[in-house]
């Protein structure tokens, strides 16, 4: 079977009336790339939310490295599962946002060292040269003491994955980072990405709607429509050969 880093297993999550995602079942791989594709509202944000535990599935299991998300074992008893179970599983999940979610009031290397230090309770020391060293992967090296009012949109875009690497995530999560840019600073963010990816070691799962770039570094691609995936294959199946009517008409729109 091979090994799993994320498993979701028949989830359903429904927002008052709305349901918005309807029995997804996804196994996703150490290292793995794995975009997901789809209309807007089809609930793609939805599924990656719900692993950094900011949406509660209505139902169904999520699992990261084997471990229930939302529930845990306790005197032999499963019980719903306690901030402290939920932080220590959300340690190897990271995050980069539409909207970068800086704080404002930090310039970026104190913007990197916020949660480790916090969090983790490393060496301030260490956590700062790591930082450095992170803002250096990312192209940002000389900026370091700047504030985030004073960078482009893709200068802050690439220190927020900055700040999300920091943690050493084994899962990282992209939600559209790019939509928010202006076309020209897409560029360079999607690098970073690439580098990021070709690196290897971490699993990543992008909501993206750049399909040049889904094409080149995902290992498989998710068409999501209306809370179900309608169609998975690799890059080259789903973008070149699609089979759903659905998911020609969506793509024709790229065209
Ligand atoms: P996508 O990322 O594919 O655009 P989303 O996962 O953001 O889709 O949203 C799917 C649907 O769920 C949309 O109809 C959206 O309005 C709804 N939705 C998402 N979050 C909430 C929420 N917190 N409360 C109510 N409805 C929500």
């Amino acid at each position: 079977m091979g090994e799993t880093i994320v498993n979701y297993s028949n989830i359903f999550k429904s927002f008052g009336e709305v349901d918005v995602l309807k029995g997804i079942n996804l196994d996703v791989k150490p290292a793995e790339k794995v975009a997901l594709i789809g209309p807007s509202g089809s609930g793609k944000t939805t599924i990656i939310r719900m692993l950094m535990t900011l949406e509660q599935p209505t139902s169904g299991t999520i699992l990261v490295n084997g471990e229930n998300l939302w529930q845990m074992e306790k005197k032999g008893q499963i019980v719903t599962a306690d901030e402290h179970h939920l932080r220590s599983i959300r340690g190897d999940i990271g995050m980069v946002f539409q909207h970068f979610n800086l704080f404002p009031h930090m310039t970026i290397l104190e913007n990197c060292m916020l949660a480790p230090t916090i969090v983790k309770k490393e060496e301030k020391s260490e956590v700062e040269q790591q930082a450095v060293e992170m803002l250096e992967k990312v192209g940002l090296g000389n900026k370091i003491d700047l504030y985030p009012s004073q960078l482009s949109g893709g200068q802050k875009q690439r220190v927020a994955m900055a700040r999300a690497l920091m943690m050493k995530p084994k899962v990282m999560l992209f939600d559209e980072v790019t939509s928010a840019l202006d076309p020209e600073l897409v560029g360079e963010v999607l690098e970073v990405i690439r580098d990021l990816a070709k690196e290897g070691e971490m699993a990543m799962i992008l909501v993206t709607h750049e399909m040049d770039f889904a094409l080149d570094i995902a290992d498989r691609i998710l068409f999501l429509n209306d809370g179900v995936i309608e169609e998975e294959g690799s890059p080259e199946e789903i973008l070149m050969k699609p089979k759903s009517e659905r998911l020609q008409d969506f793509l024709a729109r790229f065209n």
